[in-house]
């Protein structure tokens, strides 16, 4: 895990540096990917790469690699194995301290990885049920954007910390978003709902896979606003991301959801996710 890249070469994490007038360090002016490796492979690599590039050219910073080809190299020089990319695209360094920037600037290009658990390697029973508290959603209107200006997202994380919940759930004029670092879902009668795709939130790789796995299997799903009256009258919620899968949440403000436990509905989607990744990682997947 010790190896990095960094400006188009690997080297040991401890000779990885850069200028203190690099622009993701001054400004958070920076983009990122985290995406998850399983047997040394890349999972959904190539959506994490379209979002990396919508990232990039939402922010106009013009960054041309073989990512790919760069993530790959990585993970095999770190060991391979169960490992996810962590990817940052700064847009470069500018020499001095100023909010306008020089088109031609190149761009810092920072990777490192970090272990990741298999979602497909437990079962459902041993997953561990989550805790969540509601909470205003501080962030700009671009949370389309993967960009590093993560401080909401931290805040907030520390905020649920502090009330010993897991996570944050956030509220926008009445509608809740997403989580911290995940998608969101709740589950009423049979039927999944998740907040529909905009600005407001990041179109989680996850989110979608878990739609694409609803639709080929004839679950009921609908993308909508959802409040919190909703939220807490679910029969389940759950969240998603990249290196978590999809788990449950049966807590939310210290009350249950439902009647608290893991739900049957989300039970199915995690024995889907399971087999899908084990089933891309053999070639036999359909999606
Ligand atoms: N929403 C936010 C704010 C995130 O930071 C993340 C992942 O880090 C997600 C959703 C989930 O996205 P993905 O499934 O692509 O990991």
């Amino acid at each position: 895990m010790n190896i990095v890249y960094l400006k188009g070469q690997f080297m040991p994490s401890q000779e990885a540096m850069i200028s203190p007038f690099d622009r993701g360090f001054l400004f958070g002016d920076s983009v990122y990917e985290v995406v998850p490796y399983f047997r040394g492979i890349g999972f959904r690599l190539q959506e994490h790469i379209t979002r990396l590039e919508h990232s990039l050219r939402a922010v106009r910073i013009q960054a041309h690699t073989d990512w790919a080809a760069v993530m790959d190299e990585l993970v095999a020089r770190n060991g391979g194995g169960n490992l996810s990319v962590y990817l940052q695209v700064t847009r470069g360094d500018s020499g001095s301290r100023s909010h306008s920037y020089d088109a031609s600037l190149t761009p810092t290009v920072f990777a490192c990885c970090a272990p990741v658990r298999d979602f497909a390697a437990v079962s459902a029973e041993e997953v561990q049920e989550l805790s969540a508290i509601v909470t205003a959603d501080l962030r700009w209107h671009r949370c389309d954007i993967k960009s590093t200006g993560l401080l909401p997202n931290i805040l907030v994380l520390q905020q649920a910390r502090d009330h010993q919940a897991d996570e944050a759930l956030l509220l926008r004029d009445g509608v809740l978003t997403e989580g911290t670092s995940c998608n969101l879902f709740v589950v009423r009668q049979g039927v999944i709902y998740t907040p529909k795709r905009s600005s407001e939130i990041l179109g989680g790789i996850t989110r979608e896979l878990v739609l694409g796995l609803a639709d080929v299997n004839g679950m009921q799903y609908q993308e909508v606003d959802i409040d919190y009256d909703t939220l807490m009258n679910a029969d389940e919620v759950w969240i998603s991301s990249s290196t978590r899968g999809v788990l449950p949440v049966t807590r939310v403000d210290d009350r249950l959801i439902g009647d608290g436990k893991k739900g049957p509905v989300w039970a199915r989607m995690f024995e889907l996710l399971a087999r899908y990744q084990h089933q891309l990682m053999t070639g036999e997947s359909e999606l």
